[in-house]
This record gives C-alpha cells, sequence and structure tokens, in this order.
C-alpha cells in the first residue's frame, strides 16, 4: 500500500517545519495530477538549516568521532533505506515516473552508497612526511564542515544519497535542497538520520524552488563546500556563487556521451547496452548512451536491430511496471517530454530520420515513444545538445579517426563507450575519448567503487568511488620541530 501523506515538510534542525515560501505542488507524470503538496523553502528556512548544520560542524559531535563510528552510522542508514524499499519505492515511482522495478534499483543503488562510504570511513588515513631527524611531520583530513548539495530530479534518492553518505563518512554536515519536481522520497534520509541516531541539524533537507532556496544555499556564506548534479547553466550559476564565498564544489552537469560501433561488434549483445543506455529512467540518465556512431558498413543492421527493441518497449504508468523488464515509464514532467519532442521535430526538420517512435503518447501523462533518430550528422542540434529524454542518435564513420573526432566534437566529456573485439581499438580509443569514464563492450559497466565525472561542460570533480570522499575533507599539514 502506498503511504502517501497529503502534504510533506522541510526538515530542518531535527524539525519538521513549513516553507516560508509556501507549498509546491507535486504531480504525478503518468497521469498529470497532483499528488501531493511540499514545503517550499525561502532563504531564511536556508540560513535556518545552514545555522543548524554549522552548529552541530562546530560542536565536533561527528567530526571528532572515531571514523568507525561514524562509518556504523552510515552503513544503518543504507540498512533502513533497504527495510523502507516497499513504502520509498512506489512513491518514487508515483512522484519521478519511473516502472516501479527501476525505483527499486534505484533504492538499492542508494543504499550501496551508504554502505561503500561508511566502510570507507576508517580509510581516510594521513601521511607523515619525512623532513629529516629534527622534525616530525604528518598531515590529517579534515571534513570541510557545512556541504550543501542541490540535488536534481531523475534520481532523486541516489544523487542525495551519492553526496550524502560520503560527506557524513568524512564527518560533514549537510543541507540537502531536493529538486522541485521529486522531492518527497528524500524524507527517508531524514528519518533514516534519526533512526540511526545522528544528531539533530546534522542532516537537514528542505525543497525550494532552484533561483530562491538553490541560489541561497550556494551563495550562503557559512557552506563550506557543494555539490551540484543538473544543468550546464545552473552549474555556472552556482560555481559564480561559490566563487564569490571562495568555496569548492563538484559538478556534475550531464553529456552527450557517444557509443562507438565497430564493425566487429557483438550486435546482439549491443542491442541490450542501447536498451539500458538510452531507455533507462526514460533517458534521464546524465551518462546516458545519447549517441551512437557506429561504421558505416554495418549501420543498416544495427539501425533495424536497435528501432526493433525500441519499438518493443512497453510504455506505460509505472506503478503498473512492477516487474523488470521491456518496458518503460513516463518522463519526469510534460514540459521535459514536449522538450524532447520539440528536439525531435527540430532534428527531422535539419534531415533526421525517425527510425522507431518519435511521438508523444495520445493518453495523459508525460509519455515519449523511445526514439530512434538515423541520418545524424555532426553538425546537428541534436548531435550536440542533450535531449535528456529516450532518444537515440545514430551516426556514422567510415575511419576510426573520425569516429573518435565525432565523439569529441561535443563541449560535453561525461562518459564514453567503444564496441569492438579488437583489444588495441578500444584501448586506443579509450585513450582518445575525452570523457571522464569508458565503457569497452557494456555500457554502464563499472559501478559504486569507480569514479565518475566529467570533462569539458560536463563538470569537475569526482563522485563515486576512493576519489569522491576528498570531495569532502581538506588537508591539514602538521609540522613539529623536535628539541635536539
Ligand atoms: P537544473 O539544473 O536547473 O536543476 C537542478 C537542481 O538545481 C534543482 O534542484 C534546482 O532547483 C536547482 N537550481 C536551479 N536553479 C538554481 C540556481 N540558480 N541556484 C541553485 N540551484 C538551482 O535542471 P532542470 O531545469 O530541472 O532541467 C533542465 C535540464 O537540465 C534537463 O533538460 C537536463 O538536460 C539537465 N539535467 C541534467 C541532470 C543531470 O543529471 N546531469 C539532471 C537534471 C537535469
Amino acid at each position: 500500500m502506498v503511504d502517501l501523506k497529503s502534504y510533506w515538510q522541510n526538515y530542518i534542525d531535527g524539525q519538521w517545519v513549513d516553507g516560508g515560501a509556501g507549498r509546491i505542488d507535486i504531480i504525478n507524470p503518468a497521469t498529470g495530477e497532483k499528488l501531493a503538496e511540499h514545503a517550499l523553502a525561502n532563504a531564511v528556512d536556508v540560513d535556518k538549516a545552514v545555522q543548524a548544520a554549522k552548529r552541530v560542524h562546530l560542536s565536533g559531535v561527528l567530526s571528532d568521532l572515531r571514523p568507525v563510528e561514524r562509518g556504523r552510522m552510515v552503513i544503518a542508514m543504507g540498512k533502513y533505506l533497504l527495510d523502507h524499499i516497499d513504502q520509498i519505492a512506489p512513491i518514487l515511482t508515483l512522484e519521478q515516473g519511473k516502472p516501479l522495478w527501476e525505483s527499486r534499483i534505484e533504492i538499492e543503488g542508494a543504499a550501496r552508497y551508504f554502505e561503500y562510504y561508511g566502510n570507507q570511513a576508517e580509510t581516510v588515513e594521513g601521511r607523515s612526511i619525512p623532513l629529516g631527524s629534527g622534525y616530525f611531520d604528518f598531515t590529517t583530513y579534515e571534513p570541510f564542515g557545512v556541504s550543501a548539495q542541490i540535488i536534481p530530479w531523475n534520481y532523486p534518492v541516489e544523487m542525495t544519497a551519492r553526496s550524502l553518505s560520503a560527506a557524513l563518512a568524512t564527518g560533514n554536515t549537510i543541507v540537502i535542497k531536493t529538486p522541485e519536481m521529486t522531492p518527497i522520497t528524500n524524507a527517508w534520509f531524514a528519518y533514516a538520520a534519526e533512526a540511526v541516531g545522528l544528531p539533530k541539524g546534522a542532516v537537514n533537507i528542505l525543497c525550494g524552488l532552484g533561483h530562491e532556496a538553490g541560489a541561497a544555499l550556494s551563495s550562503h556564506r557559512d557552506v563550506n563546500q557543494i555539490v551540484f548534479t543538473g544543468s550546464v547553466p545552473t552549474g555556472i550559476a552556482i560555481a559564480s556563487a561559490a566563487a564569490k564565498n571562495v568555496v569548492p564544489c563538484v559538478l556534475e552537469l550531464g553529456g552527450k556521451s557517444a557509443a562507438i560501433v565497430h564493425d566487429d561488434a557483438d550486435l546482439e549483445a549491443f542491442e541490450n547496452d542501447v536498451r539500458w543506455g538510452i531507455y533507462f529512467n526514460a533517458g534521464q540518465v546524465c551518462s546516458a548512451m545519447s549517441r551512437v556512431i557506429v561504421n558505416e558498413t554495418i549501420h543498416d543492421d544495427l539501425v533495424e536491430r536497435i528501432s526493433r527493441m525500441a519499438k518493443s518497449l512497453k510504455v506505460g504508468p509505472g506503478i503498473e511496471l512492477q516487474e523488470f523488464g521491456a518496458n518503460m515509464g513516463a518522463m519526469v514532467s510534460e514540459g521535459q517530454r514536449d522538450r524532447a519532442a520539440d528536439m525531435i521535430t527540430e532534428a527531422v526538420s535539419q534531415g533526421a530520420k525517425v527510425e522507431a517512435g518519435g511521438r508523444k503518447l495520445n493518453t495523459p501523462g508525460a509519455f515519449l515513444e523511445p526514439t530512434v533518430l538515423s541520418n545524424i550528422t555532426p553538425d546537428m542540434t541534436i548531435a550536440n545538445e542533450e535531449v535528456f529524454g529516450p532518444v537515440l542518435s545514430v551516426l556514422k564513420f567510415d575511419s576510426d579517426e573520425e569516429a573518435i573526432r565525432i565523439a569529441n566534437g561535443t563541449p560535453y566529456g561525461l562518459v564514453g563507450g567503444v564496441f569492438t573485439k579488437d583489444i588495441d581499438k578500444a584501448t586506443k580509443a579509450a585513450q582518445k575519448i575525452r570523457a571522464g569514464q569508458v565503457f569497452i563492450n557494456e555500457w554502464y559497466a563499472g559501478g559504486v567503487e569507480t569514479p565518475f565525472g566529467g570533462y569539458g561542460k560536463s563538470g569537475y570533480g569526482r563522485e563515486k568511488g576512493r576519489e569522491a570522499l576528498w570531495n569532502y575533507v581538506q588537508t591539514k599539514n602538521v609540522a613539529i620541530k623536535l628539541k635536539g
């Protein structure tokens, strides 16, 4: 049964509170109907949350703990999410649109971050630097303090988990600004924080409009570090605000990621990569496979295969899609769906051919057919701009150099893929692709353990893996002059 209250509040300093900016309607994208209301924070609420987080940080109650103690709490938060997956998953589906089984995968993924970073808490060790016999010198890693985390609507649970778990494991306190369209499920992080015994004010969670609460948070003078996932223009606004306070940022800003498919690739297996790469979460994934760059000799065969697969996907309300399988839910909103549909129309006007899908469903809700576009050339808008929807663009190449040139031809550089049996070709391509992560023969290979982040306009800093821990700590060097 879905336990859906009609009104959800913000969580500041251990209290559930209304928002100074009123309320926002949360819409079920599968029906277009109102699901619930959520409190909207204003700048005053943001300040209260930041002050609470600052107070807890300065008290040392988290940062002074033996790391294993913090780690145990972080691990327990992940277990809490798993224990409540039956409650959280349907609500995530109702607010975000993804199939119920995808919501469960997202929550399991979120729990995995808490497991991983909880276990890393006691591994953040300094080192001793030799300065000769007259000195003893060592480094320590200290938390920044208040970590501000601005979350996107595509994976609200997993994205919060990614930054919250690492920030807590390293002893920071946190203010989370949840996305306006999908804020509800973040409430379980507050429940989890209470359940595992984190002090009041260590984790604050508020929903608010980007230009109001988001801007107030990213420009707040008592915020010490910022994590953002979302669009390039918003990333620039946040980085500019952070720069004014000389505060470090991690920016993860999406991409236009390409899979290069050589003529010896296993095309049957590749169908599955496309299925996950561009139709998982209806393509609303920053690292989606939004371009396929295929050797022209196998172009027609490949297009036929992936178009057949795209047409075989059942599209419908996520709450009815309970079993893992060949199906896809609604996009997050009619606005995002219409934006993607308009990009298809524009692509067609520039010469694209619709091989599969291309249309909105003639039913209520933010549905768009799984789409394959061929006849795409690198100069077209759709070959360069993020659609953030279930729309695959297929381009051709006739030499390895051309494939790399096309792959690297956008301002983005989040991930890339190479599909071939030739290990030398794959390795050379991996060296030349300008992206933070390269998948060989499996899109999305990797996991919580593997560092993730962008080159170019896809952002900077890395999430996931051990590398991400260093976003949340600053190095202190202590040099001791010894007597005698
Ligand atoms: P957005 O970048 O504007 O929003 C993401 C988050 O930033 C939200 O929490 C929002 O409230 C907040 N925000 C917005 N303006 C802000 C500001 N001035 N200061 C601080 N915070 C602010 O994204 P959007 O408008 O929801 O979506 C637009 C496009 O962004 C999408 O079509 C897609 O291309 C891209 N996007 C990418 C990702 C990703 O994972 N890389 C996620 C969401 C959206």
